[in-house]
């Protein structure tokens, strides 16, 4: 099943939900940052939560979460837009701890995530088009990243909400299945209906072990819903980074005449690096030779 995403309201308008299958994402994000479990799941738990926020964007909108805690995996930023492309990465993708409770290895529900975290602060960036970005951050609450934007929507956003994120990472490093949910609720919900989700809530089985046994998004919705859902839009999702030969050389022209002259007279070439999807921007002797006759231009 390729990644996708489901919007979705219930009771009476009052419950907003999405829920997404991530499992592509994050296998192409571990892979390009050559990540072990902790961090394919820290990032990858990150880059769920931002495919969700992404589709509450509209147009040209996007949104950057940054996880930035004082433990070895250092930061975690992964950056959505509003049809549902997805980037990102970590600092140190080769961090390794001991399993929380000393057993498994396998079960990324065992990776110490919090650990590997550490102690910091959760951004969340939102470039709605104005000259200024929108910041909003709360500090991290436990590093295990759900908790950690739960926290964000209670304190920011004043929404009472649940969430689930999860990554699960095989025995060989590999990303097996990841997706997460979202369910927001709107004032005038019943205390009926609330007590209902908190017990589907408390008693809900991991989500990747529901993806692994071939649930879909809007299953895992009914499940934890009660009532009729309104499925409002199903939106494709995938990693997408937007960096180009271009963008890249619109960088090194910005450097000027002269330093690129230096670049050219030491190296002969540039190989230049895209941080966010880690791909590779070779710029050779012709190319600089145009780039400094266009900055001499300038
Ligand atoms: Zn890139």
């Amino acid at each position: 099943m390729s990644d996708y995403l489901v919007r979705a309201t219930a009771l009476d308008g009052k419950l907003r939900a999405f829920a997404c299958i991530t499992t592509e994402i994050v296998r192409e994000l571990s892979d390009r940052n050559k990540a072990l479990a902790l961090a394919s799941a820290a990032l990858g738990r990150t880059a769920t939560m931002a495919a969700m926020m992404g589709v509450m964007l509209k147009g040209k909108e996007t949104v950057t979460l940054q996880i930035r805690g004082d433990g070895p995996l250092g930061r975690i930023v992964a950056t959505a837009d509003s049809e549902g492309h997805v980037r990102g990465y970590v600092d140190n993708p080769l961090v390794e701890l001991a399993p929380k409770d000393g057993i498994v290895f396998g079960d990324v529900e065992k990776l110490d995530v919090g650990a590997a975290v550490g102690d910091g602060f959760l951004y969340v960036i939102k470039d709605l088009g104005m000259k200024e970005p929108y910041i909003g951050s709360v500090p991290l609450a436990t590093g295990e990243i759900g908790d950690d934007f739960l926290y964000y929507f209670a304190q920011s956003e004043q929404t009472p909400s649940a969430l689930g994120l999860g990554v699960l990472v095989g025995k060989d490093q590999a990303v097996t299945a990841a997706g997460g949910f979202l369910l927001q609720l709107l004032p005038g919900v019943s205390d009926e209906d609330i007590d209902y989700i908190e017990n589907q809530i408390r008693q809900f089985p991991h989500i990747t072990s529901l993806l692994v046994q071939g649930y879909t998004p809007e299953e895992i919705l009914k499940r934890l819903i009660p009532g009729d859902i309104n499925f409002n839009e199903k939106v494709e999702i995938g990693f997408r980074c937007d960096c180009s030969h271009e963008r890249f050389a619109r960088g090194l022209l910005s450097l000027g005449a002269a330093e690129l002259t230096k670049i050219m007279e030491e190296d002969k070439r540039a190989e230049l690096v895209c941080h966010f999807c880690n791909e590779v921007y070779q710029f050779e002797e012709a190319d600089l030779l145009e780039l400094i006759a266009e900055a001499k231009r300038d």
